[in-house]
């Protein structure tokens, strides 16, 4: 592989685009335990990157690229953590949608985790698991009677309901099926919160929940409260953002849901027994990004809860949240081989890899920022201004919009992007007709496929001429 061939990009500071990137880091090869999952590590003799004991260059052999890798055990390890910080009077719903195969729903499962699903094909998956039904919520603003009547039929815990057509419709299968189906009320708080900031008097011009200020919350309740034989209300839901780094959002979010509980107490005379606080919190893409330990988080949502319920006169409600990115983020990373090197003289180098916005959509829809790093070797030589792109017809299909890689990165190099855990594999596609990557776990030097690489058997079997 020659390393001469690609001399002429920019690799100063004094290059640098307006609102670019951060100047370059000293240490090119350092792998950031923020950023990084605790099973990656560089070989001291051979600089490569090592994943829960595996040598990355043995595993993209074996598997090939790009390729999604999970350290297992910093999965599991995150799920207890959040378990155990929550406690026993609370629970903790790990968000599907972020990441689910039958695997993580059976590691899910392993470490207490209950499971929100938020369509037909994540509540099969989650069947298929043996995910224990009664823990397991079912999301989503528009769920099918089809749906709906899978998820009564299966005995799904909680069934979060979005609409006042879900209402009627959820009412009348719990009727046909004989059961009394527990619902949350879903509701939009007026507050969002993206990453630094929450706005607390968000208009509420969306498609989830029942606005809490507008009183459609209340006469949700009412409906729900007048199907009591086939329902039962057990509480409120609300879910303000994501990529959240603090409490804030969340406070005012739990003092109007806390108001709601008390209107509910004197119009209706009931107590609803459980509040749900919904997901969010943020984990580190980048060394910039700082999020508090789950344990502080814990403390602070608890506090705030219980503060909120004395203030109301109010019996400390059973406190829910469903964490997606904060569980399966950060274990997971994508590893992908360089195809060609571009330098863009005066401007950076375009380094391409072999996938792409079909495996991560995320830097094309939210501008979502990565760290990238050479993994197959160390570098010592310096920085180079690139940005890491992918093989689609698209000039969006960014991967790595600003990154510092090292200036002889070359062809048949290999480049790992942390934490792709989370919204990269559940949100992939087949545009062009890539085929999506693997997802391979690795544990303590063993790595096992639980999704397979796509083929184009799959792809052609779909077409029917
Ligand atoms: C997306 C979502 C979550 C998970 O969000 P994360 O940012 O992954 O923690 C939780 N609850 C609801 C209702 C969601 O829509």
């Amino acid at each position: 592989m020659s390393r001469s061939a690609h001399p002429a990009g920019p690799r100063h500071a004094d290059v640098l685009p307006e609102g670019g990137p951060a100047a370059a880091p000293a240490d090119l090869n350092r792998l950031d335990g923020r950023v990084w999952p605790g099973g990656a590590a560089r070989d001291p003799d051979t600089g490569a990157l090592t994943f829960a004991g595996i040598d990355v260059r043995e595993l993209a052999r074996e598997f090939g690229t790009p390729a999604y890798l999970i350290d297992e055990d910093d999965w599991r390890r995150r799920a207890r953590a959040w378990v155990e910080a929550f406690g026993a009077d609370a629970d903790v719903f790990y968000a599907g949608k972020s990441f689910l195969s039958v695997a993580i729903a059976k590691w899910a499962a392993e470490e207490g985790l209950h499971l929100d699903v938020c369509s037909g094909g994540e509540l099969a998956v989650a069947l298929r698991a043996g995910f224990p039904a009664a823990r397991l919520g079912f999301h989503g603003n528009n769920k099918s009677v089809a749906e709906l009547e899978r998820a009564v039929a299966a005995g799904v815990g909680r069934v979060i309901v979005d609409s006042h057509d879900e209402i009627e419709r959820l009412a009348a299968l719990a009727a046909e099926h004989g059961v009394r189906q527990r619902v949350m009320v879903r509701v939009t708080a007026g507050v969002e919160a993206h990453t630094h900031e929450f706005i607390a008097t968000a208009h509420e011009d969306q498609k989830f929940g029942f606005s809490l200020a507008g009183g459609a919350a209340a006469e949700a309740v009412s409906r729900i409260l007048k199907h009591g034989e086939h329902l039962e209300l057990i509480g409120l839901h609300s879910h303000i953002g994501s990529q959240i780094f603090d409490t804030a959002g969340f406070e005012v979010a739990a003092h109007r849901l806390t108001e709601a509980l008390a209107a509910i107490k004197r119009d209706h005379g009931v107590e609803l027994p459980e509040l749900d606080l919904g997901g969010g919190l943020g984990i580190a893409y980048t060394e910039a990004d700082d999020p508090a330990p789950v344990v502080e988080t814990a403390r602070r949502l608890k506090e705030i809860v219980a503060r909120e319920c004395d203030a109301a006169g109010l019996a400390h409600p059973r406190l829910s949240v469903e964490p997606g990115r904060a569980i399966a983020g950060p274990p997971g990373i994508t590893l992908y081989e360089v195809g060609t090197v571009k330098p863009l003289p005066g401007l950076r180098t375009y380094v391409s890899v072999d996938g792409g916005m079909s495996d991560n959509i995320r830097t094309a829809l939210y501008d979502a920022e990565y760290t990238v790093r050479l993994v197959n070797r160390e570098s010592t030589d310096e920085p180079m201004l690139s940005r890491v792109v992918g093989k689609h017809c698209e000039s969006g299909d960014i991967v790595v919009r600003d990154a510092w890689l090292p200036a002889d990165t070359a062809p048949g190099d290999l480049l790992a992007v942390a934490a792709t855990g989370a919204y990269c594999r559940s949100m992939a596609s087949n545009y062009n007709h890539v085929l999506k990557p693997p997802v391979i776990a690795v544990r303590a030097g063993e790595a096992r496929v639980i999704v397979r690489r796509e083929t184009e058997d799959d792809l052609l079997g779909l077409d029917l001429g």
